[in-house]
């Protein structure tokens, strides 16, 4: 019997998840990226697990957000420019932030966290994955009393939820992490949590999958996904060569949009644009942070890894643009340092932006297009792609193959939800 041919499009963490869990159930799996390995959001993202985060559709965020738009501290920015892409989502958006609508992605992401964690647990241990994975959970911190408050109501609907995060004090915070400032407020302890180098636990997922037999062909774009009457016969490269497959799998990210045009089929999903600036800290002075904890006021996160620090985030809606906005970049760096004291680094070795695909509902798209065989997606994971890239492999093994283990979250993430 000739085994099912599988092309999965886009090399970034999901793509090479997916890749992965088909190529150890013995699928012949061709990856295709137009440029590197994790060369997209998935290369400098804050290497946070951050399972069991509650989704962005939070009610009255609208109100919050359009606050934010007029506060030049806010990590949230939407430029005002005619974007009717945009306007849609935002508009869909809107719809989806109300209490109903938090709690049903809350219950999706939440279940999917802990079976992401278990992944993560076992890939590393068992493919011996060189990525600094720590297992630590990890921190956020407050400088107000209205952070305080939200993070006491995440830390509530997390507990419903199955989690187990805590409550902190400034002193306990300090203690964990001297470099915090006296202006701490107070916080709380993810312990379900871990940190990782996501560009290095791409790599080395994709060295997994070839040892298991996957293909990776890099450097060619996919244009088209090429089918017969309602069947998927393959896809079409920019040189012209055609890849036939019984099977495709689209993983392209926030660059989503233009192959599933063909097929009458929109996908909601919007560029949030992030940045990262990468740190040593000078010998002489303190020592650098040595746990992973976001600021709460900022969403920037503080990741120490292997060498260096990284520190990441902002979220800003300006359509598909990789320019790299100084003022923003500065934003990541001096909002730590409301945070932190003695944050003398020596050495900026990264500064970086990439897109989160991120959906209206907070949660993403993985399963079939519908009307047509073969045809799948997996995209929109916003905030939290590195989190769920392990059970999305297996969302999309099972979904392509049939697994022994059942997702029943699977319902709520369908890609025709939005239609
Ligand atoms: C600043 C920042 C911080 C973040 N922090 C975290 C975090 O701590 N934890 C977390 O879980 N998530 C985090 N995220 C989100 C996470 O990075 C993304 O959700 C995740 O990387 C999305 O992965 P992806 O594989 O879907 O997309 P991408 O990594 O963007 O990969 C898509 C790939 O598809 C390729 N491609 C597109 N079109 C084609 C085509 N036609 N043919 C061939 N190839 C194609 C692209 O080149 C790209 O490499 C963060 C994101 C940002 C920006």
């Amino acid at each position: 019997m000739t085994k099912e041919r599988v092309v999965v499009v886009g090399g970034g963490v999901i793509g090479i998840c997916c890749s992965y869990f088909l190529a150890k159930r013995g699928l012949r799996v061709t990856l295709i990226e137009r440029n590197g390995i994790g060369s997209g959001a998935s290369f400098g993202n804050a290497g946070s697990v951050a399972v069991g985060h509650t989704p962005i559709n939070k009610p009255g965020r609208v109100l919050e957000a359009a606050r934010e738009m007029l506060n030049p501290r806010s990590p949230f920015r939407i430029p005002l420019r005619w974007n009717p892409g945009l306007i849609k989502w935002l508009w869909k958006y809107r719809s989806h932030c109300n209490k109903e609508s938090f709690e049903r992605s809350a219950n999706a992401l939440s279940s999917l966290g802990h079976a992401t964690l278990d992944l993560f647990d076992s890939l590393v241990d068992q493919e011996n994955l060189k990525c600094g994975y720590r297992r630590e959970g990890f921190f956020e911190v407050c400088l107000t009393n209205n952070a305080l408050e939200h993070i006491n109501s995440d830390v509530r609907t997390m507990v419903r939820y199955g989690y187990s995060p805590a409550m902190m004090s400034a002193g306990e915070l300090r203690e964990v992490e001297p470099a915090l400032k006296e202006t701490i407020l107070g916080g709380a302890y993810f312990p379900q949590g871990a940190t990782c180098d996501p560009f290095r636990f791409v790599l080395e997922m994709a060295r997994s999958s070839e040892k298991s037999g996957a293909r990776i062909i890099l450097g060619n774009e996919v244009t088209e996904v090429l089918s017969q009457d309602t069947k998927i016969t393959g896809v079409l490269l920019d040189t012209g060569e055609k890849i036939e497959a019984d099977t495709v799998i689209l993983t392209t990210g926030s660059y989503s949009q233009r192959l599933t045009q063909k097929f009458g089929f929109h996908l909601p999903i919007q560029p949030g644009k992030g940045y990262h600036r990468d740190v040593r800290f000078s010998c002489e002075g303190p020592p650098p942070p040595t746990h992973t904890f976001v600021m709460s006021e900022t969403s920037v996160y503080c990741s120490p890894m292997s060498g260096f620090t990284r520190f990441a985030g902002t979220i800003e809606f300006s359509g598909m643009n990789h320019d790299l906005n100084k003022e923003r970049l500065n934003y990541v760096t001096n909002s730590a340092a409301e945070y932190m004291s003695g944050l003398e680094y020596s050495e900026v070795i990264s500064e970086w932006t990439g897109l989160r695909p991120c959906t209206p509902d907070g949660v993403p798209c993985v399963g079939p297009v519908p009307g047509h065989s073969g045809l799948f997606v997996a995209t929109g994971h916003a905030t939290l792609g590195l989190t769920l890239a392990p059970i999305t492999g297996k969302m999309i093994e099972q979904y392509v193959l049939g697994s022994s283990e059942e997702f029943p979250q699977m319902e709520a993430l369908k890609p025709d939800r939005f239609m």
